[in-house]
């Protein structure tokens, strides 16, 4: 298997998903990682077990070439997830296509914070070195319908609701990313998010930042905050001063009818050109290529998604990429999602745009996770993968866990 269609059958298993036989999953939560849904369901179908917690499915799938896919349970996929004498093996059609293993379930997930919480309650790990806060499981774009269209973030909080708790407290995030981080360093980099606030402002966040300051002084680790754009610039302005390395205001959608229509709360609550101004400011505060903005390809032409990426890449911000999946509970679900070669074309072609406005987006300390994800933990997202095919290179290895890398099946 070549890199190439290593890349290209991880974007066929994010756009299908897969369906597992029971021997597959056996190891999974005794020692191979199991799915938490931390912020959402990015699946199109619900899997019985994971909601009751009694059946639980994998994370990531280690696939060759150092790639980790994000496992989407589907039952209608072609593909299949079976056993092969002592090792996990991935099926299309009948024919044995590679052999998959899991991360290693790290020991944090048993212990407690000083709350009482159980630590995978407040955090969970992604790849083998992302840890991921999702420090309020709520958005109050739902209260007004205003929702994006493709989010459930509130229903998936509902059915998960015994997993994860909904509002973090500073303290208890602090324990997660001490023990996880700087204790037993089984994780890197942090990345926290949340649904938009009340007030639209940042919510309990700064209680969260000022909290981890004293860990921070310990030890560097990069933090991005994945949020909803500032009101204004006091406000950027603070938050590119508490450590933190990166942000990402998610814009989702650059075509400016279709963002109305897909993104009423972001439109009416924050407004297009306010979003794109305080990505400005915080290009402006922080190191090159450390404001971020997502976009969910496949809602809108190729055309609009190329255009917008071209236009915040040449100025500085770094457009990053998730495919469109028609997750349960949303409203979008059912929804036919981009197929795996479009999907790869508008990877190609942004790939391309970003490397030539904005090269400092391939340096070797983003690589390594100085955005607060990596090649290894953005397992929902492409766009690593593609920026390997222009700069050629192997996936972070993670010295401080060398035993996470390693199967477990
Ligand atoms: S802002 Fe949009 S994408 Fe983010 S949590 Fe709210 S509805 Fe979901």
């Amino acid at each position: 298997m070549t890199l190439d269609q290593a890349i290209r059958l991880k974007a066929d298993l994010l756009i299908k998903g897969m369906k597992f036989t029971d021997e597959a999953l056996t190891t999974v939560g005794q020692g191979g990682l199991e799915k938490v849904f931390w912020v959402f369901e990015m699946t199109p179908s619900t899997h019985k077990g994971t909601g009751d917690g009694t059946r639980p499915l994998p994370n990531d799938m280690l696939l060759p070439y150092g790639l980790y896919a994000d496992v989407r349970y589907s039952p209608t996929s072609p593909y299949t997830v079976h056993t092969s004498g002592d090792s996990v093996v991935l099926i299309l059609d009948g024919k044995e296509l590679c052999e998959v293993k899991w991360p290693i379930r790290p020991d944090f997930y048993d212990r407690m914070t000083r709350s009482g919480e159980r630590m995978k309650k407040v955090s969970s790990m992604r790849g083998d070195c992302g840890l991921r806060v999702c420090f309020d499981n709520a958005c109050n774009y739902f209260a007004t319908k205003e929702q994006c269209k493709f989010c459930n973030i509130v229903p998936a909080r509902q059915r998960n609701r015994d997993h994860v708790v909904t509002r973090k407290e500073a303290d208890d995030i602090y324990d997660c990313v001490k023990d996880a981080i700087i204790d037993n360093p089984i994780c890197t980099h942090l990345a926290m998010t949340a649904g938009a606030a009340k007030d639209d402002g940042l919510g309990n966040l700064p209680q969260i930042l000022e909290g981890l300051k004293p860990l921070l002084a310990e030890k560097y680790f990069p933090i991005v905050a994945a949020i909803t754009a500032t009101r204004n610039k006091e406000e950027t302005e603070y938050l590119c001063n508490t450590g933190i390395s990166s942000v990402a205001f998610n814009l989702e959608i650059w075509d400016e009818e279709l963002f109305k229509v897909i993104c009423p709360g972001k439109t009416r609550r924050v407004g297009r050109d306010r979003w794109i101004e305080s990505l400005k400011e915080a290009r402006d505060l922080l190191k090159p290529a450390r404001a971020l903005s997502s976009f969910v390809v496949g809602l809108e032409p190729k055309e609009s998604v190329l255009e917008g990426i071209d236009y915040l890449s040449s100025e500085g911000i770094f457009p990053i990429m998730s495919p469109f999946v028609p997750m349960v509970g949303t409203e979008y679900e059912g929804k036919e999602a981009p197929s795996t070669e479009w999907i790869w074309d508008v990877h190609e072609k942004a790939t391309d745009i970003i490397y030539k406005n904005l090269p400092d987006a391939f340096c070797d300390e983003i690589w390594d996770g100085d955005i607060g994800i990596c090649p290894s933990c953005t397992t929902t997202k492409l766009f690593f993968d593609f920026m390997r095919r222009v700069v050629p290179r192997e996936n972070p290895k993670r010295e401080v866990s060398p035993g996470s890398v390693e199967a477990f099946v």
